[in-house]
């Protein structure tokens, strides 16, 4: 798997199948533990990634550390990886055919490799752009603004946006606010505290509750469960 990795690696640093490659220093390679149960995707390396050719080091880096460990995570727990690997020039928007060919090219062949259970996707042209390769309504940038910190199911994937740690960079979001999004993952972790006791999941064998109830409470955000404090 490690050698397969490597080479997987390789060929990302020397790829040159769409226009980023001639305006990049480094090509970044996704990092973290391989097989994991959180698979975060951002958008793209920043300045500092670029330079250095390594994953988050930049100042949204750091705020994404803090996040992670408000909610007792560290690195060596989680894949951390790009929607695309190159650096976009002027910090553009990414473009549709940039994200189809690095994403064929490489993501969803990360994705085999990394096997998660829960995709998390940073920010808006991200969650767009998996949400289309998932077949799931892909969402405007009014509806997106719902959708952060809530649970899709798709291809047996769950995948659950989350605003990008740079909206604190860029002044759009306080750390606390961002913080208190973050939280949901903490409750991801485990499945809900009283699924062994629980009557209600058994209905599910019965028709009265479905696949997607239990998953995106019993194994999802089960603080929210509106049977869960009876
Ligand atoms: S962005 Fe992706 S597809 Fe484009 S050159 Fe970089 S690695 Fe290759
Ligand atoms: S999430 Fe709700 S339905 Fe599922 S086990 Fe917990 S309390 Fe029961």
């Amino acid at each position: 798997m490690i050698t397969d990795y490597t080479e997987f690696c390789e060929q990302i640093k020397n790829c040159k199948s769409c226009r980023l490659e001639q305006t990049r220093n480094n090509a970044v390679c996704g990092e973290g533990i391989i097989p994991t149960k959180l698979m975060f995707i951002a958008q793209a390396p920043g300045r500092t990634e670029d330079k250095k050719g390594k994953m988050f080091i930049g100042p949204s880096g750091k705020i994404f550390d803090q996040l992670l460990c408000s909610i007792g995570l560290n690195r060596n727990e989680i894949y951390l990886t790009n929607l695309l690997k190159c650096f976009l020039p002027k910090c553009r928007k990414p473009r549709h055919d940039e994200m189809n060919i690095c994403y064929n090219n490489f993501l969803k062949h990360e994705i085999g490799i990394v096997k998660p259970e829960i995709i998390i996707t940073l920010g808006f042209h991200v969650t767009r752009y998996i949400f289309e390769a998932y077949n799931l309504p892909i969402p405007n940038k009014f509806e997106i603004k719902n959708m952060f910190g809530k649970i899709f199911f798709a291809k047996n994937q769950k995948i659950l946006p989350l605003k990008h740690p740079a909206t604190i960079v860029h002044k759009s979001k306080s750390f606390d606010n961002l913080k208190q999004d973050y939280q949901i993952l903490k409750t991801l972790l485990n499945p809900c505290p009283k699924l062994k006791e629980c009557k209600i999941p058994k209905q599910y064998k019965k028709g009265l509750l479905t696949e997607d109830y239990i998953e995106q409470f019993c194994y999802g955000i089960w603080e929210k469960c509106k049977y869960y404090d009876f």
